[in-house]
């Protein structure tokens, strides 16, 4: 019924907070997860479309190993911690836990972070991102930080400031989903992005409708006229990963590669990939 449908939300919510606030504490150890278990961090691995293949970077996704409902998936949880009032947390946690990672890799290789509207929206966002990226110590160039289209045109006057503050320090900004909005990509000039992500609704086309084609080689193509990079996610096969090179699309991110992976896997796969 409905009822136990909230109830098993706001114990969720419950646990949430919990799983947080030790996720914070230096002190939180592997052995003592208990019911509400640990937040982890999987990366997926960003490769280039040359026939090198080469690492590029990743993206890292948030997961919940619950103590007694298993390994929950983001959409489980992102939103009740919208709900929750505890996105911010979680995502400076992931944030903190992406840079650290980054560290490890390849110096010329990127981490991307998925940043939600509320986060965006704060007034303490700028100083947030700049103080993880002092404390762990990573480049600011190496950091992209993930936004939709709809975060970013409610943006106030003040928070599109901040965010070309950050940029000018480096850090890159994406633009997900990109094509699943509403927003043309001339408009999209005026808020400064560095790079889109074509929504992988339009990359699972590629071989099975003509009008996946026209759409994605449309997309590359006029992001490329105006400067922006490009990134294809979802991509699944090798056909998909022949048609995104041959219309110009450099950066690729899906199954194809690897799914994402948790942090110690993730530093197995990378010996594998072209380092030079
Ligand atoms: P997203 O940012 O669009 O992330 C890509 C999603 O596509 C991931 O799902 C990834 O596992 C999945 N994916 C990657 N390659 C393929 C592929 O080849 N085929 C298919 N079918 N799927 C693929 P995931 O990890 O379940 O994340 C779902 C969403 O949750 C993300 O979508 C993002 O919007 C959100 N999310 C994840 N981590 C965070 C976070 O730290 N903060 C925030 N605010 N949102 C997050
Ligand atoms: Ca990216
Ligand atoms: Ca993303
Ligand atoms: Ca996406």
């Amino acid at each position: 019924s409905m009822s136990q449908d909230s109830r098993a939300r706001e114990a969720l919510k419950g646990d949430l907070r919990e799983v947080l606030s030790r996720s914070d504490s230096p002190a939180s150890k592997v052995e003592d997860i208990g019911d509400v278990g640990q937040l982890e961090v999987h990366y997926q691995p960003i490769h280039s479309s040359a026939p090198s293949a080469d690492f590029c970077g990743a993206e890292a996704l948030v997961r919940w190993r619950h103590g007694r409902l298993g390994l929950l998936s983001p959409d489980k949880f992102i939103a009740l911690a919208e709900e929750g009032g505890l996105i911010v947390q979680l995502g400076n946690f992931v944030l903190r836990e992406a840079c650290r990672a980054a560290l490890l890799w390849p110096e010329d290789s990127f981490v991307a972070v998925n940043v939600s509207p509320t986060q965006l929206q704060r007034e303490t966002f700028e100083t947030e991102v700049m103080t993880i990226l002092k404390e762990t110590g990573l480049a600011p160039s190496r950091l992209e930080l993930e936004l939709t289209e709809t975060a970013l045109f409610d943006l106030d006057c003040n928070a599109q400031a901040a965010l070309s503050r950050l940029r000018a320090e480096g850090i890159q900004i994406a633009l997900d989903d990109f094509g699943t909005g509403f927003s043309s990509l001339s408009h999209l000039m005026h808020f400064g992005i560095d790079r889109v992500k074509i929504d992988r609704s339009f990359v699972g086309l590629l071989g099975t409708e003509a009008k996946g084609a026209t759409i994605v080689s449309a997309i590359v193509g006029l992001s490329r006229d105006l400067g922006i990079a490009s990134t294809a996610e979802g991509v699944e096969t090798a056909g998909q990963r022949d048609f995104l090179a041959a219309v110009g699309c450099t950066v690729l991110q899906g199954y194809f590669f690897s799914k994402p992976l948790p942090k110690d896997a993730f530093l197995r796969y990378l010996p594998q990939t072209d380092r030079a």
